[in-house]
């Protein structure tokens, strides 16, 4: 059983980028939350700038994970814990370049279409 990562309480999943947000559905996407920290005035749902920390938490670990500049489809199968089906998801809508998927693009893409300031 998940644990809340602000209380510890028992948790669901919480999708950082929402699903109708453009999120995709890979295990960094999640964060556990209980019901409180997720639904209530203190969780993203509710409070925007929760919301907000979390996806630009998210954004910074991808960042940190994706240090070079393009990948290969299974790098980023192996870097990013997922499956082949979720990576075509993510892949499909990105430009092939030679080098490969240009990491810009990808972070743009997990993070559903869009760039955190
Ligand atoms: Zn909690
Ligand atoms: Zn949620």
């Amino acid at each position: 059983m998940e644990k809340c990562i602000v209380c510890g309480k028992t948790a669901e999943k919480h999708h950082i980028v929402y699903k109708n947000q453009g999120g995709i559905d890979i295990p960094l996407n999640y964060v556990y939350l209980c019901f409180e920290h997720h639904r209530g005035i203190e969780g993203p749902h509710k409070n925007r700038k929760i919301d907000l920390k979390y996806k630009l938490k998210f954004q910074n670990e991808l960042k940190n994970i994706l240090t070079k500049d393009f990948y290969s489809m299974s790098e980023l199968i192996k870097l990013l814990n997922i499956n082949p089906r979720q990576s075509n998801i993510l892949l499909t809508q990105i430009k092939k370049y030679k080098l490969g998927y240009r990491k810009n693009d990808i972070i743009k893409r997990i993070m559903g279409g869009r760039i955190y300031e």
